[in-house]
């Protein structure tokens, strides 16, 4: 369509006539587009000179520069076509220029004038196009920005992709590792895994004042309320008792360190939580860290502004959780006032229903407390439960005798994983079921955790040939033995359990205290 001649050689070896004479060919087609010989005159002598002008313009620029010379540019330009074709983009920008300047500007008499004038079809295109420029480089700006808006979305949707593909990945290599261990830890794992990162041997004491402790996690604890009890002692059990397995005495050590933490309420009264209400409420918690005092309920008490109060020190039993179990992969514990430590929040469920509320500070402060208390005792977080998990009613072998926090206690919010979806052992191990009257009081059915343990418990008497019936029966009678055990520990002089301990079976009363727990 240009007018680059190949058998003409290139036009920068031209001189300006020749050049004059070469660009005039190219000229006279669109001079087609003029009636008269004056105007078409005028179009040859005005489009040359401005190109001529141009090409003069090209050349002075190219040997004024020495740089372009010492890069060996100027003969590339030249000699590739590159000079050739600029300057041919420039005579047709000068043709098309001089034509809108010298065609009459009605619209209706230009396209008359331009079907009636000999000039090619390629011509009139190309004139028509320079007419439409501007409309052409809208187009052209309009789709470069829709390719690049494109190319945007199919970037981000790429890495969207990438991104969700590398976490079903991910997820998947997770549940893998998780069922390589049993189900407990697996529901542990699962839940833990999401919360924020956290290892028990992080907190420390930072300052140990007169009244108060504070650690390291900006935990604190006051003091003004601590005393004592009787020391802790207990056994852990082995599991899977139900095969009535015989159990040697050399392992069932007496242990002294506190194991794990259940969570209770207060069930006291509650004023209505506003400011007007500071100095009452504050006299409400006086009154009942009184009392817990007094009866030595709990270790440790949260009131509503979360102050954190030590009651019943650390290494003594507490009153809080009477006839109770839980188990861990060690093994299982009856009686946990012995080995787990009491954590009380002042609150209360409604009347109406067991949902028991924590105010935002009991929250921060329960979460502190936890990570004390686990960092000290290197608790684990299968041994974080609550009372309505681990209460038991013996005389009817019915759980959840004590109800606080059978459901709705934020163990998240607490770094712990969720125990209703663990098999509670009293169920699993001891065969304790439910009734009407607690699937009510939860809410229309039990925890998901009572299911599994039941499904357990069941599996164990077909193991052992007897009904579930039966097997309950036994294992009421051994609950009873076990809890025995835990209260003659707790009444014998701790230095005389030493002893027996370390004497192992060679004790008469031991080993017939030993025998009694087997049959
Ligand atoms: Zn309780």
């Amino acid at each position: 369509m240009f007018a680059t001649k190949p058998h003409i050689p290139s036009l920068s070896q031209l001189t300006t006539a020749e050049a004059t004479l070469f660009y005039s060919k190219t000229v006279e087609r669109y001079a087609r587009f003029f009636d008269r010989p004056e105007q078409r005159l005028r179009f040859l002598n005005n489009t040359l000179a401005h190109q001529i002008a141009c090409k003069e313009k090209l050349d002075h620029a190219l040997e004024s520069h020495s740089f372009i010379k010492k890069l060996g540019l100027y003969d590339r330009i030249k000699s590739t076509g590159f000079y050739d074709r600029l300057l041919d983009l420039w005579l047709h920008r000068h043709i098309c220029r001089e034509l809108q300047n010298l065609l009459p500007s009605a619209s209706s008499e230009r396209r008359t004038l331009l079907q009636r004038s000999k000039a090619s079809f390629t011509t009139r295109l190309l004139f028509r196009c320079y007419e439409m420029r501007r409309l052409l480089y809208g187009a052209a700006v309009a789709t470069c920005i829709v390719a690049l808006l494109g190319f945007g979305y199919t970037a981000v949707w790429s890495a969207r992709r990438l991104n969700s593909y590398l976490a079903s990945r991910r997820q998947t290599e997770r549940r893998l590792t998780n069922s390589a261990s049993n189900q407990n830890a697996a529901v542990a794992e699962s839940s833990v895994k999401h919360l924020p990162d956290y290892h028990p041997e992080k907190v420390w004491l930072v300052e140990q004042q007169g009244n108060y402790e504070r650690y390291s996690n900006g935990a604190r604890i006051l003091t003004d309320y601590e005393t004592e009890n009787h020391t802790r002692g207990y056994y852990v059990l082995p599991r899977n008792q139900g095969g009535l397995v015989k159990t040697g005495g050399a392992a069932q050590d007496v242990r002294r360190e506190p194991v794990g933490i259940v969570y209770h309420t207060s069930e006291s009264d509650m004023l209505p939580f506003t400011s007007d209400n500071n100095a009452s409420i504050e006299g409400h918690t006086r009154g009942l860290l009184e009392y817990v005092r007094k009866n030595k309920s709990y270790n440790y008490l949260i009131d509503r502004f979360g102050q954190v109060y030590r009651v019943v020190r650390d290494t003594d039993a507490a009153h809080h959780a009477g006839n109770s179990v839980w188990s861990d992969a060690a093994g299982v514990y009856v009686g946990l006032n012995e080995s787990f430590l009491g954590v009380c929040f002042e609150t209360n469920s409604n009347s109406d229903s067991l949902d028991e509320q924590l105010t935002e500070a009991q929250l921060v402060a329960g979460r502190l407390l936890t990570q004390v208390l686990r960092s000290r005792y290197q608790i684990s977080d299968a041994d974080c439960v609550t009372h309505g998990l681990v209460s038991v009613n013996p005389s009817n072998m019915l759980i959840c005798y004590h109800h606080d926090w059978a459901r709705n206690f934020p163990f998240e919010a607490f770094g712990l994983s969720d125990k209703y979806k663990v098999a509670p052992a009293s169920v699993s191990e001891f065969g304790f079921t439910y009734d009407e009257e607690i699937m009510e009081k939860l809410g229309g059915d039990v925890w998901a955790g009572v299911k599994l343990a039941e499904e357990e418990f069941r599996r164990r008497a077909e193991e052992s040939k007897v009904t579930p019936e039966e097997m309950r029966r036994r294992m009421r009678e051994r609950y009873q033995e076990e809890m025995n055990l835990t209260l003659r520990l707790r009444t014998s002089h701790p230095a005389e359990v030493e002893t027996s301990r370390q004497t192992n079976d060679s004790n008469a009363p031991t080993a017939s205290r030993l025998n009694a727990r087997q049959t």
